[in-house]
């Protein structure tokens, strides 16, 4: 800690990890108050100009003060803000990005600045992607859900009226800063939705991770900083080895789905927006570790274990009452579906997942029957 601290020359307890991706590697810098350090950010500018990207909710909370610290620099600061919500994750939304952007003359140099939770960092992330084939930019994630998962990895994208997600690029920012003084102001019920991708990476591949957060989770969900930090920090550790891995999904990057092919479900079948999305990859967990303790690899105390966590952490601990046929038809529509059979991510143990199409369908109809509240 002393020696990151002095290494940094920083009075703040950041942390900072790199993705390493070769020539597309980058860091991620976490810790409290990062939006008022220009360093962290200045020296990847190529262009003293940006065009800060951030929503109605996040404007009046973070967006003068990040302009502030950029333009005490001498960075001329471009702001877009866009209305709030998943149903603007689209094309026309991306739209208004571009014509902030051409109508201001922004340059292949110009840097754009995603400051706001997933939906932001989608959206700026894609228009980053494809502005004048491609500009840099960087990742201000201020959800928990962002810090640790949307933020990390290159899958930027909008969604179509068809399908979630299913327009987009990879594409990587220059640097992700974690500002953990931002989640002071996210409503409780987000902050939980980001614990459940937090719980995830302990259960896909991280026990110590796991048995860390049933120690902390009080603190957690009273903001402590320094829990927040290290939960991220961990986090991202997770996640940036598996992108390494594996940055395009061919392989391992599948393991971080666990819980979504069954939350995709939930949260189709409970109507986009009624239940966010990590409440839906709660429950959708808790749905796979059921299947995996029919699969005979989880006991029924772990089963318990997972579920005990998720209520401590104020997400659901079950999945809802679509009915068996319901489950099976939005799963049947889902893209990590291969060749007719679904591929699920199941739990070996707690902290070690796999990916697999070998289930039983009567297995699968007893744990959709068994769950459902
Ligand atoms: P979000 O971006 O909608 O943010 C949730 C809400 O919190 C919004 O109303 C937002 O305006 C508000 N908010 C943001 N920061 C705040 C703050 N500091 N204080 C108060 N309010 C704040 O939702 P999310 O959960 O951050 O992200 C979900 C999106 O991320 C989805 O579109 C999902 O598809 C995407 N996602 C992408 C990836 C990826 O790898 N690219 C991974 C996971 C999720
Ligand atoms: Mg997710």
């Amino acid at each position: 800690r002393l020696e990151q601290k002095l290494k940094d020359g920083q009075a703040t307890n950041m942390q900072t990890l790199t993705v390493e991706l070769g020539d597309r590697a980058y860091p991620i810098h976490i810790g409290a108050n990062l939006l008022e350090q220009a360093d962290l950010m200045v020296p990847h500018l190529a262009q003293k100009r940006v065009a800060i990207v951030t929503n109605t909710t996040v404007a009046p909370l973070y967006l003068a003060k990040l302009t502030h610290t950029l333009e005490q620099q001498g960075v001329s600061v471009l702001p877009v803000i866009l209305p709030d919500g998943e149903v603007y994750k689209t094309a026309d939304t991306l739209n208004l990005i571009y014509d902030a952007l051409l109508q201001n003359r922004c340059e292949r140099k110009t840097t754009l600045i995603a400051l706001g939770g997933g939906v932001i960092g989608d959206l700026t992330g894609y228009a980053a992607a494809t502005y004048l084939r491609g500009v840099p930019f960087i990742q201000v994630p201020t959800t928990l859900l962002a810090q640790v998962d949307s933020s990390v990895g290159g899958k930027t994208g909008i969604n179509h009226p068809l399908g979630k997600n299913m327009i987009g690029a990879f594409y990587q920012p220059q640097v992700v800063l974690a500002d953990t003084a931002t989640l002071d102001t996210l409503p409780a019920r987000e902050l939980s939705a980001g614990l459940a991708e937090v719980i995830k990476y302990g259960l896909i591949r991280d026990l110590p991770f796991f048995e860390w957060l049933e120690q902390n989770m009080d603190k957690l969900l009273a903001r402590d900083k320094d829990a927040l930090a290290y939960a991220i920090h961990r986090s991202c550790q997770n996640k940036a080895e598996i992108v390494a891995a594996d940055e395009r999904e061919d392989g391992v990057r599948a393991l971080l789905n666990l819980g979504h092919t069954f939350g995709h479900a939930i949260e189709s079948g409970m109507g986009y927006g009624n239940w966010l999305h990590g409440e839906a990859v709660a429950g959708g967990t808790v749905l796979a570790a059921d299947l995996s303790r029919r699969q005979g690899w989880l006991d029924d105390a772990a089963l318990a274990r997972v579920r005990t966590l998720f209520k401590r952490a104020g997400l659901p601990d079950t999945a809802p009452d679509l009915g068996v046929a319901s489950y099976m038809d939005a799963m049947g529509l889902d893209k990590k579906v291969e060749g007719g059979k679904i591929r699920f991510v199941l739990l070996k143990s707690i902290g070690e997942a796999l990916v697999t199409a070998d289930v039983e369908a009567d297995k699968l109809a007893q744990t959709l029957q068994g769950f459902v509240s």
